[in-house]
């Protein structure tokens, strides 16, 4: 393949309706980040785009939910969201929002030339519609059974089980998700894109001219839809919150969100060329441009169905070279969830691991689901960190600038003759550019990690073999050589290591007084990518290093504990929400209530009731006389634990005998989910025995 003039590399929208979690990081984001780092360090021209997704029904549902605006939601959660990207180093050359005036105009505009060229079909169908809410049903207001797996929990547009992408009206026993309401039909006018009529060129483009190239998991996706055979999809809702389709009767109508969430990285590459002072159209619309979409496996359909075919009809762009989406990260096992709180959060882990951006990086590049759904676990992202990042990395660096400083006070020394190991040594360590490149290229990121990690196994190796700490007593010499040829090796990590590791290749960079492009250091040594390989000399004699700094850190258990102490808190907390809840009983008069005579009362003696599992004899003071109730708590409460408790009884319930002994009335009691008997009982304790309860 000849090597494009420029690059436009775009990351999934993120969807504005809450934080961004390691699932997000691993599928998407962290290895875009790598790609485009790593091509502009070879020397390409790279533009790197990405934006707030803010449309669309869960953004409006949240916003009801919370009894605040729909602006509100995106507003709060683009803020966060930036800045969790900025935190981890993703070097987005922009950041925008689907809200922004740009985006709007850019997507009404690509919609009109697609109405007037005559791509859409205008029809009036019936849609499923809430009379109590009364509002038509698309997308996620709508909840049914899926047509294709039998999913009883799909959304109105796509099935979260199977990934199948289907209309509303295709749900088997639909529920409005507003009212709960089985809705009914009613008609409205809506825009189609006939994907129907883009079969014969989908079939062409990806399943002939992709099926090489393309990862097998998404190549396979698209072949099951395409050979399902593909109907036209609604691109315009019945919605106030969106963009307003700019079309005779489009009123109240706006773009459905996935029509206009992909147009959002072409809107965000307008926004970066006008502040940049650049014309946008060669990254979108020049053959020499290479366009690469990273996304997860939910978003296949859009990006390599919906969009190529839009792309296509509006007929001046250019079309994805590849989508190399991922598979899904599950944590501890289960799969991620922004409404459980089954995730962890980048602000979070921010907060539990300060300054450690790059270990989290490393271990989800480790963990990537690249070909399948892989599992991110606590005790792993310990034993990445010790074993790899401290044990490895940086333990190596770490003997490199201890011994150069305590040797030579930090210069580098000039090496003699180099021995067969050491020749064989750097040439290894030449090889590598080309073999991480080569992984980075074919978007296997774990391998490219893993490289990285063996050109520092390499380094330590090198070390341990040739014992410089040793030699220094015989052969001072030679301790040079040695010492020289472990700092080119300390040189090339520090710039191969950036794409995966940016904060510690800075940091690396600063110890070896290596320029950066994010430093101010001015000795003009700066090594690219390239240069790994073909200069002889990355870091030369007698130049000044500084001292050692710590890379990575040791990560101990009971820290690793907090964390698997947090999940299982999150997960009590689920199961509690989750509990079910009685329905309400039969209504009774107010005469039925005022049958019941319940007082506060104290309990003065118990003693478990021989021969049981369950029942202690209470001696109860009522307030009109003391009396003995059996109560079904024992598994809750030993017999000493409630003496003395504030309770309330119910005094006038017919006595009954348990177990032979006469019980003459009822603790009122509740249980919480997880089986626990609680008392009620009056607050205050200035309730004295006797008084009544109306
Ligand atoms: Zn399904």
């Amino acid at each position: 393949m000849n090597q494009p003039e420029r690059y436009t590399i775009t990351a999934a929208l993120p969807y504005t309706n809450g934080s961004i979690h390691i699932g997000h990081l691993a599928g998407v984001y962290v290895p875009a980040d790598i790609y485009a780092r790593y091509l502009r360090l070879t020397g390409n021209d790279v533009l790197f785009v990405c934006g707030s997704d803010e449309h669309g029904v869960p953004i409006t549902i949240k916003a009801k939910s919370e009894g605040v605006s729909p602006q509100d939601i995106v507003d709060k959660y683009h803020a966060i969201i930036k800045a969790s990207f900025e935190d981890f180093g993703i070097t987005f050359d922009n950041y925008s929002r689907t809200s922004a005036k740009i985006h709007h105009k850019t997507a009404s505009e690509f919609f009109t030339t697609l109405n007037d060229k005559g791509e859409f079909v205008e029809e009036t169908t019936e849609q499923l519609f809430d009379e109590e809410a009364n509002q038509f049903l698309a997308d996620r207001f709508v909840i049914g059974t899926c047509p294709k797996c039998g999913n009883e929990e799909s959304y109105g547009d796509q099935c979260e089980n199977c990934g199948t992408s289907h209309n509303a009206t295709d749900l088997i026993n639909p529920k409005s998700a507003i009212t709960g309401n089985v809705p009914t039909l009613k008609q409205t006018k809506h825009w189609f894109l006939p994907l129907d009529k883009h079969e014969d060129f989908l079939k062409e483009w990806i399943l002939k001219g992709h099926k090489k190239d393309w990862k097998p998991n998404v190549y396979g996706q698209v072949k099951s839809w395409i050979d399902d055979g593909l109907r036209p999809r609604a691109v315009t809702r019945d919605l106030d919150w969106g963009i307003p389709v700019p079309a005779e009767g489009g009123e109240g109508k706006v773009l459905y969100v996935w029509f206009d969430a992909p147009i959002g990285y072409i809107s965000s590459t307008k926004e970066w060329a006008a502040r940049e002072g650049k014309d946008w159209e060669p990254y979108w619309k020049d053959e020499n441009t290479k366009l690469v979409h990273f996304i997860g496996k939910d978003n296949i359909v859009f990006h390599c169905i919906i969009f190529p075919a839009m792309l296509k009809a509006e007929g001046s762009y250019i079309l994805p070279e590849n989508v190399p989406a991922n598979e899904f990260l599950n944590l501890e096992g289960n799969k991620l969830s922004t409404s459980k709180n089954w995730a962890v959060w980048l602000t979070e882990y921010l907060q539990d691991f300060p300054n450690q951006q790059d270990v989290l990086r490393y271990v989800l590049t480790a963990n990537a689901p690249e070909t399948k759904d892989n599992d991110f676990t606590w005790k792993d992202f310990q034993a990445r960190n010790n074993n790899e990042l401290v044990a490895i990395f940086g333990n190596f660096i770490n003997r490199v600038v201890v011994l150069t400083n305590k040797y030579y006070n930090g210069v580098v020394p000039a090496p003699n003759e180099l021995s067969p190991i050491d020749n064989e040594t750097l040439a290894t360590v030449k090889a590598y550019p080309d073999v991480i490149a080569s992984s980075i290229e074919r978007y296997r990121f774990r391998e490219a990690g893993q490289e990285l990690m063996n050109l520092a196994r390499l380094g330590n190796k090198y070390l341990a073999d040739e014992e410089p700490w040793k030699v220094i007593k015989v052969d001072e010499e030679r301790t040079k050589t040695i010492m020289y040829v472990a700092l080119q090796i300390a040189s090339a990590l520090a710039t191969l290591s950036e794409p995966f590791l940016p904060f510690t290749s800075n940091k690396l960079k600063g110890i070896l007084n290596l320029s950066s492009s994010d430093s101010t250091a001015e000795n003009g040594i700066e090594n690219t990518w390239n240069e790994v390989s073909t200069k002889d000399v990355l870091l030369p004699a007698n130049h000044q290093i500084g001292k050692a700094e710590l890379l990575f850190s040791k990560i101990e258990d009971d820290t690793i504990q907090k964390q698997l102490d947090k999940l299982v808190a999150s997960k009590k907390a689920n199961e509690k929400a989750n509990a079910t809840v009685e329905p309400q009983k039969d209504s009774i008069t107010f005469e039925d209530f005022t049958k019941l005579d319940i007082r506060v009362g104290t309990i003065l003696e118990a003693e478990k009731m021989p021969k049981t599992k369950k029942l202690l004899k209470l001696k109860v003071d009522t307030g009109i006389d003391v009396r003995t109730i059996v109560s079904g708590i024992a598994e809750s409460f030993t017999a000493e634990e409630v003496v003395g408790k504030r309770v309330t009884v119910l005094v006038n319930l017919a006595p009954r005998a348990l177990r032979g002994v006469e019980s003459q009335g009822m603790i009122l009691m509740t249980e919480t989910p997880d089986g626990k008997l609680v008392f009620v009982n009056p607050d205050d304790s200035k309730v004295s025995n006797g008084l009544q309860i109306s």
